[in-house]
């Protein structure tokens, strides 16, 4: 039977931090510290779960086609761009891709990077191309543009805060490139708001940008799944076209709404990443990378990232090997910035390996 499945599944998929999770639990950590997934440690407040529970007496009903409060909050707190929402910024990202690319169109990643645009554009029979940042990881610019130009790509990749070097690339960069690329530009936003860079102005010059923003992180809403996009307005409507029909549930729409229009309990995190930030690259016995999002990268070598996510995780500390980020070296991790008492834990543990 498995001949049935297409061949852009037969190597691994996304790479999820279990087994960490496996050996902290036995090593006898019941509540071992979580810093693998760059999640905000701290629960939604009763603003926002508030509206989700009442949002489930309605769930008999299909939720709102339009997400007409969601898009009503979005405009609100970001401006009056075009936005289109998906399940989780996973989602966005899949669905520009079903929008855009078919067998053989060209992708332009800009590695090392998040894996799911690689995966995700596969999938749809996408070409992908990889173009490796420099050495510090900063963006080449110039070897970006040529080479989404020379390949003809229809899309292109590019992460701002990255994941997972943490590094973020200059607003005047990303003009550059959006000046010289025939095809779209789809900046991960991901990150962005534990850095001081905007991008939004953008979106009112160019009508080949999108921006990828999620609820995931800064907002607490991970198990929630959303995710949305600033697209131009040409856009919207094909991307509704090849989205999937209530692809975001009521319960979801109204956690995300109330969350973007009661963001005052994120400061609390904010300070705490932006604090623990700067203590993690300054204790660290090891170099690091990054500063822009809610996580540190360490080079660890002379050990290999595997090696040290298995010996924090028999120490309770549960971080991410950065070994399966195509184009990057095996001696990496990347380290989320959890609650102050995970934090210090990861410091006194990796200071004593
Ligand atoms: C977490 C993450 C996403 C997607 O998150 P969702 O939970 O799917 O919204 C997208 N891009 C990057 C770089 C991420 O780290």
């Amino acid at each position: 039977m498995k001949d049935l499945i297409r061949p852009a599944y037969n190597a691994g998929g996304y790479v999820f931090a279990t087994k960490a999770a496996d050996i902290a639990r036995s090593a006898g950590y019941e509540r071992p510290a979580r810093l693998a997934s760059n999640e905000n440690p701290y629960p939604p407040p009763p603003e926002v779960l508030e509206p989700a529970g009442a949002a489930l007496q309605n769930a008999n009903r299909y939720p709102d086609e339009c997400s007409m409060n969601l898009r009503a909050a979005l405009k609100e707190k970001f401006g009056n761009f075009s936005y289109v929402s998906g399940v989780g910024m996973d989602g966005v990202i899949e669905t520009v891709i079903r929008t855009t690319i078919g067998k053989g169109d060209k992708v332009v990643v800009s590695t090392p990077t998040f894996s799911f645009y690689r995966l995700a554009a596969r999938a749809y029979g996408g070409e992908v191309i990889d173009v490796p940042r420099n050495d510090d990881f900063s963006v080449d610019i110039g070897r970006l543009s040529d080479e989404a130009a020379d390949s003809g790509a229809k899309l292109i990749f590019l992460c701002s805060p990255n994941n997972p070097t943490g590094n973020v690339i200059p607003k005047n960069d990303v003009e550059k490139i959006l000046k010289s690329i025939d095809g779209m530009l789809f900046l991960d936003n991901a990150y962005v708001d534990f850095c001081d860079e905007d991008y939004i102005p953008l979106m009112n010059k160019y009508d080949n940008l999108i921006i990828g923003r999620t609820m995931s992180k800064y907002y607490a809403l991970a198990g929630m799944r959303v995710g949305f996009g600033i697209v131009p307005g040409w856009f919207e409507e094909y991307y509704e076209r090849a989205q999937t029909p209530f692809v975001l549930n009521t319960v979801s729409m109204a956690a995300a709404a109330a969350a973007l229009r009661n963001d005052s309990y994120t400061a609390r995190y904010l300070s705490i990443v932006r604090e623990w930030r700067e203590r993690f690259i300054n204790e660290s016995p090891y170099p690091t990378s990054g500063g822009g999002a809610n996580f540190v990268m360490f080079d660890v070598s002379p050990y290999k990232g595997d090696e040290v996510v298995e010996m924090l995780a028999r120490r309770g500390v549960i971080v991410r090997s950065c070994a399966s980020f195509p184009g990057l070296g095996d001696h990496y991790i990347r380290v989320s910035i959890g609650e102050p008492w995970e934090n210090e834990i990861f410091l006194k543990e990796l200071n004593s390996l």
